[in-house]
């Protein structure tokens, strides 16, 4: 735990930054700034708390007027009537992103995937029953099953009608449609790859973060930016 005073001071007319009892000066500030203005509990994992010191001084936290705040990286923080505005980034602060978007992005990816084993399972399927057919039609060709010739015939035209569709619809499978989809499903893996990323250091969660366990995490495995959803 960190405890940072932040101030003017009353020499210089900069701001004033003292952390366990060590002060430092920075940029110009407007006299509006207390010499102790507002003070920032920081713990270690980067979440803080900003207390206004003084009721004649004003800290706002994104635009409203604070006594107590719990402070990220992202917030805007200015002190005093003229709204000088305090630089966070010397405070390491922890960020604070949302991830509610986050949710539809990994649904709509898994039920992407789900679709996709259904009809991987589908066409298997398919592609043994048409050679169940051409197999049959081959049976019947050099076997004799004591059938009426004209029946033969007939079932001999059936069978080879059912396995050359068959066939031309494995070649067309084999040719057109399984590139095409192996392609598709590559963009798709590339977009959500691409869509399902920490907001804060934008790096991605991949399938390993299912939305569930982010947001059990609390925040981001990779730049331990808070989650708000
Ligand atoms: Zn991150």
């Amino acid at each position: 735990m960190q405890e940072i005073l932040i101030g003017r001071d009353g020499g210089t007319q900069t701001l004033k930054v003292t952390v366990n009892g060590k002060s430092t000066t920075l940029g110009a500030v407007p006299m509006s700034v207390s010499r102790e203005h507002c003070k920032v509990v920081r713990q270690d994992d980067g979440t803080a708390v900003i207390t206004n010191l003084n009721s004649r001084n004003v800290t706002y936290v994104n635009g409203q007027a604070v006594v107590s705040h719990e402070v990220t990286a992202d917030d805007v923080v200015e002190l005093g009537g003229d709204r000088y505005r305090l630089d966070l980034s010397m405070l390491k602060l922890a960020r604070k992103v949302d991830v509610s978007h986050l949710q539809k992005i990994w649904e709509d990816y898994t039920s992407w995937e789900e679709h996709t084993r259904i009809s991987n399972i589908r066409s298997t399927a398919l592609k043994s029953v048409t050679g169940l057919f051409s197999m049959a039609a081959l049976i019947i060709t050099f076997g004799d099953f004591g059938m009426e010739v004209e029946t033969m015939r007939t079932l001999r035209l059936v069978l080879y009608t059912l396995a050359g569709v068959s066939i031309i619809w494995t070649s067309l499978n084999m040719f057109v449609t399984a590139p095409r989809r192996v392609r598709k499903a590559r963009e798709r893996e590339e977009r959500f790859v691409d869509e399902y990323v920490c907001p804060a250091c934008k790096r991605p969660f991949g399938k390993s973060y299912r939305y569930e366990k982010l947001l059990q995490l609390g925040e981001c495995p990779m730049c331990k930016a808070k989650f708000r959803y």
